[in-house]
């Protein structure tokens, strides 16, 4: 029996057992990546679509993709690939490619703009390591590496990517543990300590998706952009108005089909009320 040390989750599994994210596997006693480079998914993306707005604007970059996640949002975009039955199948399916192989596809494509690599679609972190051995090599090759989390880490994996990852974009999905818990099956506070630490680290861009009746008050945004607001350096300098967060529009898809689209009126207003706090606040799907 081996314990995985990724995620608040803490699989405890036997040889050849798979944990709860469907990504990683117990092999010789240790709990590994079981999705070490296969790739499902392999796109050149604006910057601007991860979203980052504030990190080389108007770039491309090659953005990779595999299977699982340690979350279950019922309105996952990407659920063919992160938790539903055809996640599974794409991972039988799903391209082996290695970091050397990678590295040179995204030193192809500088000529088109790109600036390297994007780690994104289903949850990158559980399986790290293929995140740093090839984040390490793109960084020897001049190019840059973004990372697209739901930041549901320990800290310890962070500071394994740490210093390889040059932006990241992390959902802060909402702020309350009932709507983490509940419906997201995930841990507010998990989040929270992980992109209170990113940001001493790299550039950090968050993204809050507005679920109507989940976590659409005014009265939570305030208190999600107050506690952004209040992020510091590390050393007690506050930085966290600095730092962009994306207020995004939720459409009815998967399997949470029984609300509407939230309104764009609903949208705007919450990023007025994050605009109380923090100083780059956009507006998305709108
Ligand atoms: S990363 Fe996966 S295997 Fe590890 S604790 Fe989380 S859900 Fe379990």
């Amino acid at each position: 029996m081996a314990k995985c040390g990724v995620c608040f989750r803490h699989c405890e599994l036997r040889e050849g057992e798979t944990g709860f994210c469907g990504g990683r596997t117990c092999r010789e006693g240790v709990v590994r990546a079981a999705n070490y480079g296969l790739v499902t998914s392999l796109a050149l993306d604006p910057v601007e679509k991860k979203p980052l707005n504030r990190f080389c604007p108007g770039k491309l970059v090659l953005s990779v993709g595999s299977y699982g996640c340690n979350l279950r949002c019922p309105f996952c975009q990407n659920h063919e690939i992160s938790w539903s039955a055809k996640a599974m199948r794409s991972a039988l399916s799903a391209e082996r490619i290695t970091p050397e192989v990678l590295t040179a596809l995204a030193l192809e494509y500088k000529s088109r703009g790109n600036i390297g690599l994007a780690f994104t679609y289903n949850e990158p972190l559980i399986g790290w390591e293929f995140v740093r051995d090839a984040a390490k090599l793109a960084h020897e090759a001049g190019l840059k590496n973004v990372l697209v989390t739901n930041g549901t880490a320990e800290l310890a994996v962070l500071e394994e990517l740490g210093g390889y990852i040059d932006a990241m974009n992390i959902d802060l999905k909402g702020f309350t543990d009932r709507y983490y818990r509940e419906l997201l099956g995930g841990d507010l506070s998990m989040v929270k300590a992980f992109i209170a630490r990113a940001v001493q680290l790299c550039h950090v861009e968050l993204t809050t998706l507005i679920v109507p009746g989940e976590n659409d008050s005014e009265e939570e945004m305030r208190r999600l952009s107050r506690w952004v607001a209040g992020l510091t350096d590390g050393e007690e300098k506050r930085i966290g108005a600095s730092v962009p967060l994306h207020v995004s529009r939720f459409f009815p898809r998967f399997r949470m089909r029984d609300r509407d689209a939230t309104s764009v009126s609903l949208v705007y207003r919450l990023a007025d009320v994050a605009r109380e706090e923090l100083n780059y606040v956009y507006a998305g799907n709108c």
